[in-house]
């Protein structure tokens, strides 16, 4: 039996959901409030690495996203015009033999499927909805919302993002997310390549990775000197500029974007946010990017976000105290989510300074290695 009967999540993105699920599976009443009135997403793709799929799995969900998304199973390094240099095979996730060793999918697609489990669960979700205050005693949480109405609660699961307003009001003295001086831009473009790929060019590296059996999302990031976002209509003509030193499939794109297709382009500037724990105060604790926050060097943000989801479920059914739950949470989520975080920023860094690609090889190597022993 669960140690808290009632939970409140504020955010509904992937680990706000997962986090919902995962309490609700649990026989704890569930209610999670998001701020989007549609619960709407951005339409870029993302990349679900081996151990994602693995917490995806825990979660209940992993058939309906390897169904819904692509996958591969190999890394096809190539040239600038896309001539394949080397193939990478791909290790599956200790203990997930059976799924994919990586895919990909769109945001939207697996919003999709998560808000359908999250309500299949029972969780009553509350749309275009925030807190507007959180005051606590030792015995709940009560939560004035934005709309005037009111609840007390014996846990608030605090997942809003790496912008957290529950971060700002709970934690006054956690760091603030930072620029990592880098920009990503990504599209989505019909699917040409069975492998995800990557396209080295001569200063700039560029990827496909599938999303679906017909669709592929090309990323690439680029160093900034500020934290700027830039207007969307200056978007195709600044993705155009990056792709000019690449042939082949790129090449192909690029001109597509001269010739005004827009290939849903996303840009967003990068930043990254690691907090010390405790990750809790009181009866209130933080999830996903709100307590980590990673550039997607290792395109494991989302996947760190489940798995915390999924432990501190599993806590909250195996401690004898909340205090200790949230305590063996954050002990045993810490030093996963640091190596993600600090080894994504060291991979940007390397790529800005034009570093060591041995040393870029070898943080990435490591990170994927731990990564997929089981949490
Ligand atoms: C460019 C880029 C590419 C990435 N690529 C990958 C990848 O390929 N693979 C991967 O695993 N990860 C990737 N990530 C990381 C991944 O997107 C995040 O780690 C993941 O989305 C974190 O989920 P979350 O639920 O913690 O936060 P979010 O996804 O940010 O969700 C927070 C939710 O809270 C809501 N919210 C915000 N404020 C409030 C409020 N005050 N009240 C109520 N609701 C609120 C938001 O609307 C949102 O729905 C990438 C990140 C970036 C920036």
């Amino acid at each position: 039996m669960a140690l808290v009967n009632k939970v409140l999540v504020i955010g509904g993105g992937i680990g706000g959901m997962c986090a919902a699920i995962q309490c609700a599976k649990q026989g704890i009443a569930v209610d999670l409030v998001e701020i989007s009135p549609e619960w709407t997403v951005y339409g870029a793709g993302i990349t679900v690495s081996g151990p994602t799929l693995r917490a995806l799995r825990s979660v209940g969900v992993v058939d309906e996203v390897v169904r819904r998304g692509g996958h591969w199973s190999a890394i096809d390094i190539c040239n600038a015009d896309g001539v394949v240099l080397n193939t990478v095979p791909m290790a599956h996730a200790v203990g997930a033999d059976e799924l994919p060793p990586a895919g990909g999918i769109m945001r939207p697609v697996l919003a999709d499927i998560l808000s359908q489990a999250t309500r299949a669960t029972g969780v009553q979700v509350r749309l275009g909805l925030s807190f507007a205050q959180i005051n606590q005693d030792a015995d709940g949480v009560d939560v004035v919302f934005t709309d005037g109405s009111q609840g007390r609660y014996d846990l608030v699961i605090g997942a809003d993002g790496v912008n957290s307003k529950v971060r700002e009001a709970l934690f006054p003295g956690a760091p603030a997310p930072r620029f990592s001086g880098q920009g990503s831009w990504r599209c989505v473009v019909p699917r040409t390549r069975r492998n995800s790929t990557i396209f080295m060019g001569a200063t700039t590296k560029a990827g496909l990775n599938p999303v679906s059996d017909t669709e592929s999302y090309l990323f690439v990031l680029d160093h900034r000197d500020n934290f700027d976002f830039i207007p969307a209509a200056q978007w195709p003509a600044l993705l155009a500029e990056l792709l000019q030193e690449f042939g082949g499939d790129l090449a192909g794109i690029r001109q597509g974007l001269l010739d005004g297709n827009s290939y849903s382009i996303v840009y967003r500037p990068l930043m990254g946010l690691m907090m010390d724990a405790p990750w809790h105060r009181g009866r209130v604790v933080l999830l996903g990017d709100a307590v980590h926050a990673t550039t997607p060097h290792l395109a494991s943000g989302a996947g760190i976000a489940v798995e915390g989801a999924v432990v501190l479920a599993e806590e909250l059914v195996r401690c004898q105290f909340l205090e200790g739950a949230l305590r063996a949470y954050a002990g045993r989520r810490y030093d996963r989510a640091r190596l993600v975080v600090s080894s994504s920023m060291r991979m940007g860094e390397i790529e800005q300074t034009g570093g060591s690609k041995e040393e870029h090889t070898r943080v990435m190597l490591n990170a994927m290695t731990t990564l997929s022993a089981p949490i």
